[in-house]
């Protein structure tokens, strides 16, 4: 297959199985995680009381193909499709929302102006579906963080979340088109998209990555986890039982930091970015979605494709979007 159309296939997928991965330990520390099933090698059910099925992916990946639908449809960043499509989500219904998305979107659904909805959340709902931008536009770099910011303002105020897709839609567009991975430049590139001081420390935060790649990989992702958090917030750091904080830059950074842990190995990152714990399936998401850009749809694991929920539309989506970006 043309590598091209394989990483845009591999992002969206990547999305999918590591949001699935991830979803039965959303809220679990690592050291919990451990204790219940050592290693997580597969897409595994709920633990009851939950009842979800194993490959079932969450509002990482619904929300994901809302954007990516929505870029199809028009052929291209239109914000009164992608308003209709987010408000379309509510009815799907949202599989394990987060505040900031709903509750704005609910507004939005109410006839709120856009500029009114928006939460003032930080989190993380915007850098996780933000791919398909990252994708469409990999070749149009102002346009890619000027959609990228628009799609995540959307919902979320907060300079956290802002700058947070523009990484994640930078991170997709440098690495679709990347045939050898130099860390440096990579990680230099994707500071640079975020270096205003609206952003505050997000670049310095992002460079630190090369010296927590010398660190031992627990005790890094333990410190990852709380990244940028600031009192009075409670820093998960501190507990020291692996646990990303469902806030976007530290769940952004811990998931850059797990992808360049194995830039080849898509399933050791996705399964590491799992693993540490907290915003499981949002850090899978976004790993899952960072690696496959760089690997691939062949380097997933067929055995996690195969459980993935809607697998066929997500591939099918993939090549849609692909085709309309390269028309
Ligand atoms: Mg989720």
């Amino acid at each position: 297959m043309n590598k091209m159309k394989s990483r845009f296939i591999g992002t969206l997928i990547g999305t999918g199985v590591g949001d699935a991965l991830g979803r039965p330990f959303e809220g679990w520390s690592r050291k919990q995680i451990e204790a219940r099933c050592g290693r997580i090698m597969d897409l595994l059910p709920d633990f009851p009381p939950y009842r979800l099925p194993a490959g079932q992916y969450t509002d990482d990946t619904q929300l994901t193909i809302a954007i990516a639908e929505s870029l199809v449809r028009s052929k291209g960043f239109d914000l009164g499709d992608l308003i209709s499509r987010f408000v379309d989500w509510l009815s799907e219904p949202p599989i394990g929302p987060g505040y900031g998305c709903l509750s704005s979107i609910r507004k939005l659904s109410s006839g709120v102006p856009w500029q009114e909805a928006a939460s003032d959340s930080g989190g993380n709902g915007t850098a996780m579906r933000v791919s398909p931008i990252g994708l469409f536009y990999y070749n149009n770099i102002s346009k890619l963080i000027e959609y990228a910011r628009l799609s995540s303002l959307l919902t979320h105020n907060h300079w956290a979340a802002t700058a947070s897709a523009i990484v994640v839609a930078r991170s997709i567009a440098y690495l679709i088109t990347c045939d050898e991975l130099n860390i440096d430049i990579f990680l230099k590139t994707i500071a640079s998209s975020v270096q205003k001081s609206e952003f505050e420390d997000y670049a310095q935060n992002i460079l630190k990555l090369k010296d927590f790649l010398k660190r031992d990989k627990v005790e890094a992702l333990i410190e990852l986890g709380g990244i940028g958090i600031k009192p009075p917030w409670p820093n998960p750091a501190e507990t020291k039982e692996g646990y990303i904080a469902a806030y976007a830059m530290s769940t952004t950074i811990s998931a850059l930091y797990c992808f360049l842990l194995s830039p080849d190995d898509f399933e050791n990152s996705v399964i590491e970015a799992v693993m540490a714990g907290g915003d499981t399936d949002t850090c899978g998401a976004i790993t899952g979605a960072i690696s496959g850009a760089y690997n691939g749809i062949e380097k997933i694991p067929s055995r996690w494709i195969k459980l993935l929920v809607n697998n066929e539309y997500l591939k099918k989506l993939a090549i849609d979007l692909y085709k309309i970006a390269h028309k």
